[in-house]
């Protein structure tokens, strides 16, 4: 069998055997500041197939397209407003997702036959290094069984896709942890779809008040189906932190914790602390790769704390509720151990 290689991306060598692979239409994971990404060709379909293919993606959940220059727009997308510049201007490069109007240039299986494009600049070197070597836009979900949980580092993709892609570039852990922020600004009034580490408080400030939180009710894409992010074990979110459940008599129960403990509590096999400070920037960076570990030990179930629904927390939240959902629409299950050592 075919072995995927793993290069450092600190390497100029592995860019650029990266960016010819992407032009020849391949499969690239490569880290970007939020999560790792599982890119291809956006201007190619087969190549898009591919990640589709790959992830187990329905293919009625879009990709987001990643470039590393504002002059691919013209290629992109059909006009962009006042609004849309004063976006770009304050979040890019950075964790911000911008939907807007497409052009006939991008292929349909990228926007699952919608008339928008979602665009990003992502700020990791890697990434921008990635695009602009290859000179194409990339479109790139999350490098993951589709309904996992995302990957923070090269070890997660490896362990999650294993030799289905043909190259990864490992650039470290990703340093936010959680997915981009996404603004549609196609309605009436622009509208955060998902929320991320750019909070709406933040978008507000740059383009006034008008911008809605997501309307949950309508579901138009898989990243805001009730189920994803999901491990296999089932997750229970707490009341409150320091709340504790009550853990059935032969339970094996595993907690995720955001803050330090006030003492040990000997009722879980296992505990995860996303932030001994309480510091929900350091929570989103653990989040996805506490829950693998929990998730490996084979437990019974999971306890999430909650945290404050504020800012970065918002994110953390949206994440937690989803993988906690139980309304569960087809989740893959990667093995974790089967291919994933190396
Ligand atoms: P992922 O790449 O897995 O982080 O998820 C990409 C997500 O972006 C999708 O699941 C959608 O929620 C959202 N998305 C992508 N394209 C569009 C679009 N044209 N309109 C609205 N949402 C989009
Ligand atoms: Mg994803």
């Amino acid at each position: 069998m075919r072995q995927t290689q793993v290069l450092p991306a600190s390497d100029p060598k592995s860019i650029r055997l990266a960016a010819e692979i992407i032009r020849g239409g391949g499969l690239v994971a490569f880290p970007t500041e939020t999560v790792y990404g599982l890119g291809a060709n956006a201007l190619n379909p087969d190549a898009v197939a591919r990640i589709f293919e790959v992830k187990q993606r329905p293919s009625f959940d879009p990709l987001i397209v990643h470039i590393a220059t504002r002059a691919s727009l013209d290629l992109l997308v059909q006009a962009i407003s006042l609004g849309d510049h004063r976006l770009m201007d304050a979040f890019w490069p950075g964790p911000l997702t911008v939907v807007l109007p497409k052009r006939e240039s991008v292929p349909d299986i990228v926007t699952a036959g919608l008339s928008t494009v979602a665009i990003r600049m992502p700020a990791h070197p890697v990434a921008q290094a990635l695009i602009r070597e290859a000179g194409v836009p990339i479109a790139a979900p999350s490098a993951n069984p589709f309904g996992y949980v995302s990957p923070t580092c090269a070890q997660h993709v490896f362990d999650g896709l294993g030799d289905r892609v043909d190259l990864i570039l490992d650039g470290g852990p990703c340093p936010i942890g959680v997915e981009s922020t996404i603004v549609s600004m196609i309605g009436t009034w622009p509208e955060v779809l998902r929320p991320g580490s750019v909070t709406l408080a933040e978008i507000r400030e740059v383009i006034g008040p008008a911008v809605r939180a997501a309307a949950s009710q309508t579901v138009i894409a898989p990243g805001q189906l009730p189920r994803h992010y999901a491990t296999r074990t089932p997750v229970t979110i707490l009341a409150a932190q320091g709340a504790r459940p009550a853990v059935q008599g032969q339970e094996r129960a595993g907690l995720l914790a955001m803050s330090a403990l006030s003492h040990i509590d000997d009722r879980f096999c296992a505990v995860e602390v996303l932030s001994s400070s309480g510091d929900l920037r350091e929570a989103a960076r653990n989040l996805f790769a506490a829950l693998r570990r929990l998730d490996a030990l084979g437990l019974n179930r999971l306890y999430a704390e909650p945290c404050d629904e504020q800012g970065l927390g918002l994110a953390i939240m949206d994440r937690l509720r989803r993988c906690a959902s139980p309304n569960q629409l087809k989740v893959s299950e990667p093995s974790l151990h089967g291919n994933g050592s190396r």
